[in-house]
């Protein structure tokens, strides 16, 4: 009996596997087809100062619209751009778009605005991450202080001499550097204090118990002191409450993200949110619903 629930086990998890690996090839080649098409687009997240409450910035968060499957979750889909290589010419797609965007709002006369770009490991080692910043900067006129590329912790663990060349090469074109996800990694802070980065993103996960959880309170409290005696900035990700904003501003952090201030909106909507923001002097930023 053992062996035959033995044979019937491995029959369903070889089929479950073929099920698995079946539904990955399918939703990679539709995503492959997608980005010829054009089928991609961006939406816009701002970024706050705490001081102000102003709108200093914008994260570009890529979005799939698939005519079947509708709007389709980065979380969803970057795990199958990253495994198949797609992911080169998305973010290339991503940037290019991006700070085409930003250099036309800033010919509309909007002043100083960071984008924040996401940048994944692959697209860093595989490609040529500084030829084609450069390019797409000449390409589309954007001032590189106003572009920051975010990369994540895994990106600093490779060979850390190769790494620091690269990050040289991409401040040389003025640009900022931002880890996201900042303490879900392994980082050595050996390195992050030789390496030239501007910002640390704390993860939403730390952010969001903040108020009543004293381990993730003191994890926050250390990592705005690390960027501090570092002399990085900090943003605080996925900020939804008032008593998170309190906690964050009396420890010191000076910018923020989250769905407290606004989701990720459509370039149109982030342009009249970021109207309002500018005629509202001194007041809050108002939560605009979003498509997503
Ligand atoms: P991320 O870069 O850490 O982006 C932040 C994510 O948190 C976004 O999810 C955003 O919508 C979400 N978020 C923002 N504020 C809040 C909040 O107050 N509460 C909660 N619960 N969530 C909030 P999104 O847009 O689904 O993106 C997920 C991840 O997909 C991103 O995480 C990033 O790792 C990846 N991603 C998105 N766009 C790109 C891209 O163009 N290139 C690459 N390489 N990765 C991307
Ligand atoms: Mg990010
Ligand atoms: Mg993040
Ligand atoms: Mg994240």
């Amino acid at each position: 009996h053992a062996k035959q629930a033995g044979r019937n086990a491995y029959r369903f998890f070889s089929e479950q596997m073929n099920a698995d690996a079946h539904e990955r090839l399918a939703l990679q080649s539709r995503l492959s087809q997608a980005v010829e098409r054009g089928e991609l687009l961006l939406h816009y997240q701002p970024q706050i100062d705490l001081r102000t409450r102003r709108i200093i910035g914008a994260e570009a968060l890529v979005r799939w619209r698939d005519r079947e499957l509708g709007l389709v979750s980065p979380a969803k889909f970057i795990p199958v751009a990253e495994e198949s290589g797609l992911i080169i010419p998305i973010g290339e797609w991503v940037l290019r778009e991006a700070c085409r965007q930003v250099q036309l709002w800033r010919e509309q006369g909007l002043p100083e605005l960071l984008i924040a770009v996401n940048m994944s490991a692959l697209q860093f080692k595989r490609s040529d991450p500084v030829e084609t910043v450069r390019q797409i900067l000449e390409e589309t006129g954007l001032p590189g202080h106003c572009l920051e590329l975010e990369l994540t912790e895994s990106i600093l663990i490779d060979d850390a001499n190769l790494i620091l060349e690269t990050l040289r090469r991409l401040k040389a074109l003025g640009v900022q550097l931002a880890i996201d996800d900042f303490g879900t990694g392994y980082s050595s802070l050996a390195y992050l204090k030789r390496f030239p980065i501007d910002k640390l993103k704390i993860d939403q996960s730390f952010v969001r118990d903040i108020v009543d959880d004293a381990d993730e309170a003191a994890i926050v409290h250390t990592i705005i002191q690390l960027g501090r005696n570092l002399k990085m900035r900090t943003l605080a990700e996925g900020v939804e409450t008032e008593s998170q904003l309190a906690f964050l501003r009396v420890e010191g952090c000076r910018e923020a993200q989250g769905y407290l201030f606004s989701k990720p909106l459509p370039a149109d909507d982030f342009l009249a949110l970021f109207r309002q923001g500018r005629a509202l002097a001194g007041g809050s930023i108002q939560s605009v619903p979003s498509a997503v």
